[in-house]
């Protein structure tokens, strides 16, 4: 069986555009492997909730897949081929489709090692989802630029006690549930509760090996969300713009738009 569209990722970008486009009467499969950047996330600033935790949104979208009809499998892929439709080979089998949406998020296997363990355990990327947890309270960053530049500038929003360390000389964090400090390569401990890093984070390299254009890290596309590829459309963090659920959600509906349309002229 070929699907008509099949989406790659359930955060809040894959999940958007599967419903806009299954409620089309289009034949609609989301994959995906976890929970991606939702199960490191406490939300406050999204649409109606005042706080929720991230892997509990992302079970509602789970939800509202199913309650939809859509086809959902919970697998990773790992290889697209462009046939005369895609052919998307998973760890439990391939899937056929005439169109793609890369809804993957970022990829935090280029997060350094040094720094995973307490991501969302106050390890930090984003300054605007988690500064507001440190409003007027001190604040560690580190990182690269042009990242550690605009990274400091947003962070100046929420407090002006902000502590610069040079990337090259964190050897570790440590902390038992949360980060409470940092080791520093002349064996110098600094006690923080926190920590943002300004890093390049890029798209997975799924996209690329398929041949998408990738651009400063991210999958290039239009104002569609339309990449280079035929039938390929991208969304969410994977692309361009600000890490926010909001944006994640807005590009999912842009490209459902999109597909739908393009169908239309197809036919
Ligand atoms: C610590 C932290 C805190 C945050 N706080 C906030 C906040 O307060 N407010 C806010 O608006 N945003 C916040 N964000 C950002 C927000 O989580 C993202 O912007 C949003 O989740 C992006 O949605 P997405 O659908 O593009 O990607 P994701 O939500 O990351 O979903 C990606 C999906 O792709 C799947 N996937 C990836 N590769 C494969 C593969 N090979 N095969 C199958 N499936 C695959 C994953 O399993 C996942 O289902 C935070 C992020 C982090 C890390």
């Amino acid at each position: 069986m070929t699907y008509d569209v099949t989406v790659i990722g359930a955060g809040p970008a894959g999940v958007t555009c599967a419903i806009y486009l299954k409620r089309a009467g289009l034949n609609v499969l989301t994959l995906y492997k976890d929970s991606g950047s939702l199960k490191y996330a406490t939300i406050e600033n999204f649409y109606s909730y005042n706080s929720i935790n991230g892997e509990e949104l992302f079970n509602k979208g789970l939800d509202q897949l199913k309650e939809n009809s859509i086809d959902v499998i919970n697998t990773e892929v790992l290889a697209i081929q462009q046939e005369l439709d895609y052919k998307i080979m998973t760890t439990t089998g391939d899937f056929y489709s005439k169109y793609l949406v890369i809804a993957t998020g970022l990829n935090k296997g280029v997060i350094p090692k040094k720094y995973q363990d307490y991501l969302g355990s106050g390890v930090s990327t984003c300054a605007f989802c988690d500064g507001p947890f440190y409003r007027k309270k001190t604040v560690w960053v580190t990182g690269k630029e042009p990242y550690l530049s605009q990274m400091k500038t947003e962070l100046n929003y929420f407090t002006k006690d902000i502590i610069e360390i040079d990337e090259s000389t964190i050897v570790s964090l440590y902390g038992n549930e949360r980060i409470e400090g940092i080791n520093l390569s002349n064996g110098d401990k600094v006690d923080a509760n926190n920590l943002f890093i300004a890093l390049p984070l890029s798209a997975s390299s799924l996209s690329s090996n398929l041949g998408v254009m990738i651009d400063g890290g991210n999958i290039k596309v239009d104002e569609s969300m339309r990449t280079n590829l035929k039938r390929v459309y991208a969304v969410g963090d994977a692309v361009k713009g600000k890490r926010q659920i909001s944006k994640a959600v807005y590009d999912g509906m842009t490209a459902g738009y999109s597909i739908i349309e393009e169908l239309k002229q197809d036919k």
